[in-house]
């Protein structure tokens, strides 16, 4: 299926060159800027161009969001929640063009698009609620006639960095909830897919043109890591929420941490499922194909390994054989293709190296791998999703590879499923399929998954804005989305009010004059 991107690509404000750096009001390039080509894994097409933001750029921007803060962090809470309703209205108005957009420059399915537009209309809906709800304690003091209590703050500018394979939706889990908590946002998308950000921020705009919100509350920053690197190291910075590899969140919170900064770390995932005896095969399956092969095997959540009883190892090896069989590869924006491509050449290339490397380590492919060729798969991303049996010590396994590659390993008691399925440097997503309630509890329980996401007959693939998202270990301990996610984009208060005629001190210290 061909797309006409032109028109989409007109509607959503993104030229043949875009500039670097919009305050949320102007679209700015100054100083020397390198220009950047963009294309599509779908088709290997170039979709457009963008420059790459300048130190000049970046100090601009930062300056012009400072300035905005002194303003926006007096406006009440829910008329800042006001302003996030609309737009989450923009977004829905713009649902169909904006999920073409990301499907078409990120290369997931169309599906998949829209829902992750939707994710972002449904963060901002959350977060209009929670404009009337940020929610401090009060508390009892231990001294007469004193009142104590504790209450929420802005913290000032949230840089965001994110990734390719949610070009959109990790920006607004961020930039919804910090906008109510009267943060100003500096957005630096994935170079890998900058349009979709391009489009989102021409959307705000044009409802902070609608409202007099001050320019500077939300700006994007279109650049490589070095402006990642800016961010990072730049005090200026309150809050800087990073999604991406272990790798960046490494030298984020390195570059964070030397200047005592606060930081949100949403990194690698190694997810399990446990197949248990007494799972539901069929339902399990489902979730198991779709973890492992949607969106090409490119999301944190995304399914790694399986983990399967002895006793119905052999059998579900073999369904899923036969279902990868039925495995349809191609275009994501037709809607009868289960599997897209991958990001770009590069991802092409460590999938190889994977593969190549799980052989090496002994492990036995029983769905092979490899690259399409010919027609329809001109980019080159298009690649196989692949099955192996594989050991869980094997370096390869312990290793993210953001890719659809498949590990099966046997396990023959709970205790050992769960060291296994905890036995991996990441901690994001796991899942357990049983249909023995004592068996799921015990993998809920605190001798269970060490993850931050814990599942119940259901993949580990996706999850819904309502909770709190995110994982432990290597992949970075940060929290966002729903739940009290938003309380790391606000500093904490405590307050204390004698209306007594005395200075008693606490812990009943003697002081007198
Ligand atoms: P990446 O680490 O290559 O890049 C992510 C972002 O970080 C990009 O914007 C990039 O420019 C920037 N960056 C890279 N190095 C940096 C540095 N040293 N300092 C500052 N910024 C830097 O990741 P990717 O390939 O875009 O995305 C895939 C990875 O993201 C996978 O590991 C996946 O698991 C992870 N991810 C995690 C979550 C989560 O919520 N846990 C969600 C989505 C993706």
């Amino acid at each position: 299926m061909q797309i006409d991107i032109d028109p989409i690509l007109q509607r959503l404000g993104i030229k043949a060159i875009n500039e670097a750096s919009s305050t949320g009001k102007n679209w700015n390039s100054a100083g020397t800027n390198a220009i950047h080509k963009v294309f599509s894994p779908v088709d290997g097409k170039q979709i457009a161009e963008v420059k790459f933001a300048s130190e000049d750029d970046y100090d601009t921007t930062i300056k012009k969001a400072q300035e905005a803060f002194k303003v926006w962090r007096t406006w009440p809470s829910p008329k800042r929640g006001e302003i996030v309703r609309q737009l989450g209205e923009a977004l829905r108005d713009n649902k169909e063009d904006l999920g073409k957009l990301v499907s078409y420059e990120m290369g997931k399915s169309l599906q998949e698009g829209y829902g992750e537009v939707q994710e972002m209309i449904d963060i901002c809906d959350f977060a209009v609620g929670l404009s009337r709800q940020l929610y401090g304690l009060t508390m009892h003091s231990e001294r007469p006639l004193h009142r104590m209590y504790e209450q929420w703050h802005p913290l000032g500018i949230v840089g965001i960095i994110s990734a390719f394979n949610f070009p959109v939706a990790v920006w607004s889990w961020n930039a919804a909830l910090a906008m109510v908590c009267g943060d100003v946002c500096v957005w630096k998308p994935s170079e890998k897919t900058p349009l979709t950000a391009v489009a989102c921020q021409n959307i705000i705009q044009k409802v902070f043109e609608a409202n007099d919100v001050p320019e500077g509350v939300s700006c994007l920053l279109i650049g490589d890591r070095t402006i990642g690197e800016l961010m990072s190291n730049d005090p200026r910075m309150a809050l800087i929420s990073a999604t991406g590899s272990t790798r960046m969140g490494k030298a984020v919170s390195a570059a964070v941490g030397a200047r005592l900064g606060k930081s949100l770390l949403e990194l690698g995932g190694n997810n399990a499922i446990i197949i248990s005896k007494d799972a539901d095969l069929e339902t399990s399956l489902i979730g198991a194909v779709f973890g492992a092969v949607g969106t090409a095997g490119q999301r944190c959540t995304s399914t790694r390994r399986l983990i399967i009883h002895e006793s119905v190892y052999e059998e579900f090896k073999n369904k899923l054989v036969k279902a990868y069989g039925q495995l349809k590869i191609g275009n994501p924006l037709d809607e009868k293709i289960h599997v897209g491509p991958l990001i770009d050449q590069d991802a092409v290339k460590s999938y190889l190296e994977s593969i190549e490397k799980c052989k090496a380590e002994g492990g036995n492919f029983v769905v092979e791998g490899g690259v399409l060729e010919g027609e329809g798969y001109e980019s080159g991303c298009y690649v196989k999703p692949c099955i192996a049996e594989a050991k869980n010590e094997y370096q390869i396994v312990q290793h993210e590879t953001f890719a659809p590659i498949l590990y099966l390993m046997k396990y023959s008691a709970l205790e050992e499923a769960i060291a296994m399925q905890n036995g991996v440097p990441q901690g994001l997503s796991s899942a357990i399929m049983t249909l023995n309630l004592r068996e799921a509890e015990q993998f809920l329980s605190a001798t269970g998954s060490d993850c931050g996401i814990a599942n119940v007959n259901i993949g580990t693939s996706g999850a819904e804005i309502g909770g709190a998202f995110g994982g432990e270990k290597e992949t970075g301990g940060g929290r966002e989305s729903g739940s009290d996610a938003w309380k790391v984009y606000m500093r904490r208060q405590t307050n204390t009010i004698n209306y007594s005629d005395k200075l008693p001190l606490a812990q009943g210290i003697k002081f007198d004059l």
